[in-house]
């Protein structure tokens, strides 16, 4: 069955993310033929509608305000709210981050519909779309179909890939002007912490530090590694809690759930805590002193020993390809 999907595109630092990208993907699968509308909501946002259409979307539909230039849900909601009345489409796709989560259940609830968050993939099986999810921190996977009404989906970063660009695509980007109104909160400022690098909600290769790297400066050896490899570096609860590290860093149940396609830890023992953030990577190497650590229960390879010997060795390794 053809539908009409409407897909999430998230902006930050004037640039789309990536997740974006594969959110048109897995729309494209939801669509079964049919359209697949792109949305930006921001200050200004429609330049970056043609970029949308390049990765797969039909056209794009914008919605600027001032008072949408940083993220609240009650304003994007409202921008939200006002294109599905305007557009009707039968299913919705956001990015499993820090906007989707917060956005995707307040607007279930708005429009009293069903959502089915953290997908890892769908497929077109039988006559339905089947979405896959993981459930007990990773242990288990459920798939879902919808039956009946909106389908409504959030989908993990780095899991569905995204469509290979084509620059030659082109289609209409068209504003909807919303008035947006009683906002509850209004952002008057944002200060960001000074962040060095690739984002690490979606890079592909990440290097982790756990307890054992013993200190802010033991996560020096773990940030080369990862800039040769163009990679993030994260963290364990134990290394945050021992402050070597900000929680911003912090993969795990209570942290970041991660998919890269690779997921270096470093002196991590492999609570159970943390492998929820990080099981599903594609590729895990493990390097830890303890051969019996649990960490290399789930590593598809491991190196037994000490991080600021087998760390540094690496890179210097890497560097030379
Ligand atoms: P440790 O368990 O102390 O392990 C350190 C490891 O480093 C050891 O295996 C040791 O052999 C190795 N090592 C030491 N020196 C070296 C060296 N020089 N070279 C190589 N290896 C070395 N944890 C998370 O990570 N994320 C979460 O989201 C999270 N959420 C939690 C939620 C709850 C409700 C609870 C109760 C706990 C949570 N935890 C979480 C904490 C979790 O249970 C562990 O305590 C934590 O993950 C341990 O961190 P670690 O592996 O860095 O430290």
């Amino acid at each position: 069955m053809a539908r009409k999907v409407l897909v999430m595109g998230e902006v930050r630092d004037s640039s789309l993310r990536n997740v974006s990208f594969e959110a048109i993907a897995a729309a494209k699968v939801m669509a079964e033929g049919g359209e697949v509308v792109g949305l930006l909501v921001g200050e200004s946002v429609a330049s970056l509608g043609s970029e949308l259409i390049q990765y797969g979307a039909d056209r794009v539909i914008t919605v600027e305000d001032a008072l949408l230039a940083t993220y609240t849900s009650d304003g994007y909601s409202q921008a939200v709210l006002a294109v599905m009345e305007e557009e009707s489409p039968e299913a919705l796709v956001f990015g499993h981050t820090a906007l989707g989560k917060d956005l995707s259940p307040r607007l279930a609830s708005k429009l009293d519909t069903g959502l089915i968050s953290d997908v890892t993939s769908l497929e077109e099986a039988g006559g339905n779309i089947v979405f896959t999810r993981p459930i007990y921190s990773g242990k288990a996977f459920e798939k879902k179909i919808v039956t009946d009404g909106l389908m409504f989906v959030t989908i993990r970063p780095n899991n569905v890939p995204a469509l290979e660009k084509d620059a030659a695509r082109t289609g209409d980007v068209s504003s909807l002007s919303v008035a947006i109104k009683d906002l509850r909160t209004i952002v008057r400022d944002v200060i960001r912490k000074a962040t060095q690098g690739v984002d690490l909600s979606e890079a592909k290769v990440v290097i982790a530090g756990g307890r054992g790297v013993k200190s802010e400066d033991g996560f020096k050896p773990l940030q080369e590694l990862a800039d040769v490899l163009g990679g993030a570096v994260g963290a364990s609860r134990g290394a945050c809690d021992a402050e070597y590290c900000d929680y911003s860093l912090q993969i795990g149940q209570t942290g970041k759930v991660l998919t890269p396609d690779l997921y270096i830890a470093c002196g991590i023992s492999g609570a159970i805590q943390h492998l929820a953030g990080m099981s599903n990577s594609k590729v895990i190497v493990a390097i830890n002193k303890d051969p019996e650590a649990n960490i290399f229960k789930v590593a598809d390879y491991g190196i037994v020993g000490d991080l600021f010997e087998v760390v540094p060795m690496l890179t210097e390794e890497l560097k030379k390809l």
